[in-house]
């Protein structure tokens, strides 16, 4: 089956009660049974329910893997993987990261004795000079968020398999209509459902989809014991979502080449980060493992203080500021003071995350009336 028609219908039947042809929203903590144990596979909803359970198998169909589970938030999802480690374990990753992993690594799993190191990636051979034989995961973001990099996913499961390590790859920037990390080799496909699956900007979900069955099942024990699942009305909103994942990405795309175009050579801007031009340091990676360049773009003003930047960010009319990415309407985003400012300045600015640096989300709108509310602000 291809991409839309998995979208649509992978995982799904109608209800075998009514015919519903939409998987019922199951509201229940529990089930009965007909005698201590003896039950028809659902005993609690922590465990399983049967509209997160449909989820579940269509997010691992559109990764082209066999098992996937749902948490009740990206960082969930995050968690779990990391609880697969011990103390004393150490973990590679990128040095561009979303702000939120890198609170989690920093300041909550540092302190279970977790090391984390956060290296440039663009070469993926630069990794190989922090493996030890502690080195247990490779975590690796790409796009990156917000300078989007990419990250060569081939070259990182190769160096993974030649030394043992899991490779968890967070694809919320690509999304599964975009690149399928687990064909090129990953472990661990993880993703904050909030952003393109979802794509309404109206839940926040995480997955992790894999097609190891070992992995599965102690990530399936860690989902379980500390319990971050998400509700059925959550996984329903999101199987809702996910019937129009194709075609609203392919307009993502359409937008975000259009909006990228208009700002490369625009006199207020400085740098643009966008994977789709040639000039960007990892296009031909981009090229090899995307099968289009997406609606994230980041881009420098030019000269502009930080006073310069917020007016600027404050000004538009059809993109809105705030928050977050992937839904259907265009955001703009300060990354410095919202979405990673738990990144300490010096950190930040070394990889390119500065005070007049701004994130947008281009969303499905028309494009004219993006590039009008673009050309209103910048001239
Ligand atoms: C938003 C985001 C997360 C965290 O997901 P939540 O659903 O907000 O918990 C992780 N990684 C990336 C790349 C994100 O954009």
């Amino acid at each position: 089956m291809k991409f839309g028609t998995k979208a649509i219908h992978a995982g799904l039947e109608p209800d075998p009660s009514t015919g519903a042809i939409m998987t019922p929203i199951f509201q229940t903590s529990t089930y009965v049974q007909e005698s201590p144990g003896t039950h028809k596979g659902y005993a609690y909803a922590r465990g399983k329910n049967p509209t997160r359970n449909a989820l579940e198998k269509n997010l691992a169909a559109l990764e082209n893997g066999k098992h996937a589970l749902c948490f009740s938030s990206g960082m969930g999802a995050i968690d779990a993987v990391v609880k697969l480690l011990r103390p004393g374990d150490e973990v590679i990753t990128g040095d561009d990261l979303y702000g939120g992993s890198y609170r989690m690594f920093t300041k909550v799993f540092a302190h279970y004795g977790i090391k984390f190191h956060f290296i440039n990636m663009n070469d993926a051979n630069n990794i190989k000079q922090y493996i030890n034989s502690n080195t247990k995961l490779l975590w690796v973001e790409t796009p990156t968020n917000p300078t989007m990099q990419i990250i060569d996913i081939a070259a990182c499961a190769e160096i993974a398999k030649a030394n043992n390590l899991i490779l968890a790859v967070d694809n919320t920037f690509a999304s599964p209509y975009l690149q399928n990390p687990l064909d090129l080799g990953a472990d661990i496909v993880m993703h904050s459902v909030t952003k393109y699956l979802g794509g309404h900007s109206d839940v926040v979900m995480g997955a992790l989809i894999t097609s190891d069955d070992k992995l599965y099942t102690d990530l399936a024990f860690i989902h379980n014991s500390c319990g971050a699942t998400p509700g059925p009305m959550d996984s329903f909103l999101v199987l809702r979502g996910i019937k129009t994942l194709h075609l609203r990405m392919e307009r993502h795309c359409f937008n975000g080449r259009k909006v990228a175009e208009y700002l490369k050579n625009h006199p207020r801007i400085e740098k643009i980060y966008w994977p789709g031009f040639e000039d960007h340091p990892n296009h031909d990676i981009a090229k090899k493992q995307m099968r289009d360049f997406g609606g994230m773009i980041s881009i420098v003003l030019k000269g502009a203080d930080k006073e310069e930047t917020f007016r600027i960010a404050s000004s538009f009319s059809v993109f809105s500021l705030a928050e977050s990415l992937g839904g259907v309407e265009s955001l703009i985003n300060h990354p410095v003071t919202m979405t990673h400012a738990s990144i300490p300045k010096e950190e930040r600015e070394r990889v390119g995350v500065v005070d007049n640096l701004l994130r947008l989300s281009v969303g499905v709108e028309d494009v004219e009336d993006l590039i009008d509310d673009l050309k209103a602000v910048l001239g």
